[in-house]
């Protein structure tokens, strides 16, 4: 690979930006000022927008051709990482570029600052042999990994808008077959708590007469939780089914089968395998992801008064996070006893994110990705929560999310890894996006 390239990336790589560690505050900051000046040195014009405490970088840079007709094109990455924890495992320390048997490892090579560095060089690239046939929006925040809400919160104000938008954060699940993912679930999550007493109880005395509180709230939760595989239809009001070009990209994806069974996964019922891709990405699923209540460590026979439990909804494209929310604590309180003092309280929330496969900002994208990795990519959704998707959606801006990450790349684990081909694949790739999306003007 060029040396200037290995030399640029070495250094974005060596600041340990970690957005969930307050002692590296300072590394963040020097993270955006990175990217700042990249823009900058290729041409742009950049600076650092402070929002609560953290900095998004935000730029321009101008095309050099097809003048005020040039589209413009909206760059998305983030410049922080995971933690590197633990460092023991690591074969080689996390901030330093090691290049081994064709892979380049390093925390944050593939996730995202690697990529990212790619949409900016070919960039770079294109302005200084006066190619760039698009106008450049730059807009990289600091707390993906946090599930920072600042960029969200950015393109809501944003009145500039743009024709399109290209976000290399995301991989392939099968090497060689790039994967544009067009939906994303959302998320509504709830905290329940439940008081049936003022105090724990002798069973001796008071069981089969007064209310135990983790029978509440278990009978509750029965009443949300999937039967057959599925949950209840009061949850999966407004789903919308794969689309034609969704469903035929499953033949290049691996089974449900295998999938679940590399994860060491118990499949949930006699269809899951099967119907793993419209169960993790056309349906929504509940899942109750922590339960307390009285003493399970000790032998004791109380009557217990209070439980609690968090319980997570995805949701699929199509769902509105406040229709689903609403049905979910209808069906909880109508399955439990009306004298249980039972409190709800909606967390985390996040819409779920949906583009058209036949806009035309991503059919150049195929085109382009076609020209420059000879492969076209498949239409593919994720089944987890990005925010930046459905905020993107909402204004109408085409999104483009694709990446060269692999499933062995040890994203969020030690020896994260990007292979070194894939660092000039998506240049290349980069490169041919805003050539084909100049077609949009
Ligand atoms: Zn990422």
């Amino acid at each position: 690979m060029n040396e200037t390239w290995l030399e640029e990336l070495r250094e974005f790589i060596a600041i340990p930006s970690v957005s969930a560690d307050p002692a590296h505050q300072d590394d963040l900051r020097r993270a955006a000022e990175w990217v700042r000046d990249f823009v900058k040195r290729a041409g742009g014009e950049a600076e650092l927008v402070r929002r609560g405490t953290r900095d998004l970088v935000i730029g321009d840079i101008p095309a050099s051709t097809n003048g005020a007709d040039a589209p413009t094109v909206l760059v998305y990455g983030h410049f922080d990482v995971q933690p590197p924890a633990p460092l023991e495992l690591w074969e080689s320390p996390p901030f330093e570029l090691e290049e081994r048997d064709g892979w380049f490892y390093a925390r944050g090579i593939a996730d995202d600052k690697g990529q990212l560095y790619t949409l900016l060089k070919a960039a770079e690239l294109l302005r200084a042999d006066g190619a760039l046939p698009v106008n450049i929006r730059v807009a990289c925040d600091g707390e993906e990994e946090i599930g920072g809400h600042s960029i969200v919160e950015f393109l809501e104000e944003d009145d500039r808008g743009a024709d399109a938008c290209i976000i290399f954060d995301g991989g392939m699940t099968r090497p060689e077959q790039p994967e544009f993912a067009l939906a994303t679930r959302g998320l509504v999550g709830f905290h329940v708590q439940v008081r049936t007493g003022e105090r724990d109880m002798h069973s001796g005395y008071y069981g089969g007469a007064a209310l135990n509180a983790i029978h509440v709230l278990v009978q509750g939760l029965s009443a949300l939780i999937a039967r057959n595989g599925l949950l209840p239809d009061q949850l999966r009001v407004g789903r919308t089914a794969l689309s034609e070009v969704e469903v035929a990209s499953l033949q290049k994806l691996p089974s449900g089968a295998q999938i679940l069974d590399e994860a060491g996964a118990t499949p949930l019922d006699a269809n899951a395998e099967h119907d793993f891709y419209d169960r993790t990405w056309a349906e929504p699923s509940l899942d109750v992801n922590g339960i307390h209540g009285g003493k399970p460590e000790f032998v004791n026979t109380t009557l217990v008064v209070e439980a609690e439990a968090r319980f997570t909804i995805r949701l699929a494209p199509g769902q509105e996070p406040d229709t689903i929310a609403a049905a979910a604590e209808r069906l909880f309180r109508g399955a439990v006893p009306k004298d249980a003092v039972v409190t709800m309280e909606r967390e985390n929330s996040a819409p779920p994110g949906v583009f058209a496969p036949d806009s035309p900002a991503i059919q150049l994208g195929l085109e382009a990705f076609q020209r420059a990795v000879g492969v076209r990519p498949i239409l593919v959704r994720v089944g987890g929560t990005l925010p930046i998707y459905p905020a993107l959606a909402e204004k109408g801006i085409p999104t483009i999310g694709t990446g060269f990450a692999l499933r062995e790349s040890n994203v969020h684990s030690p020896n994260e890894r990007l292979r070194v081909q894939d660092v000039d694949r998506a240049v290349a790739a980069a490169t041919e996006l805003y050539k084909g999306l100049a077609a949009l003007a």
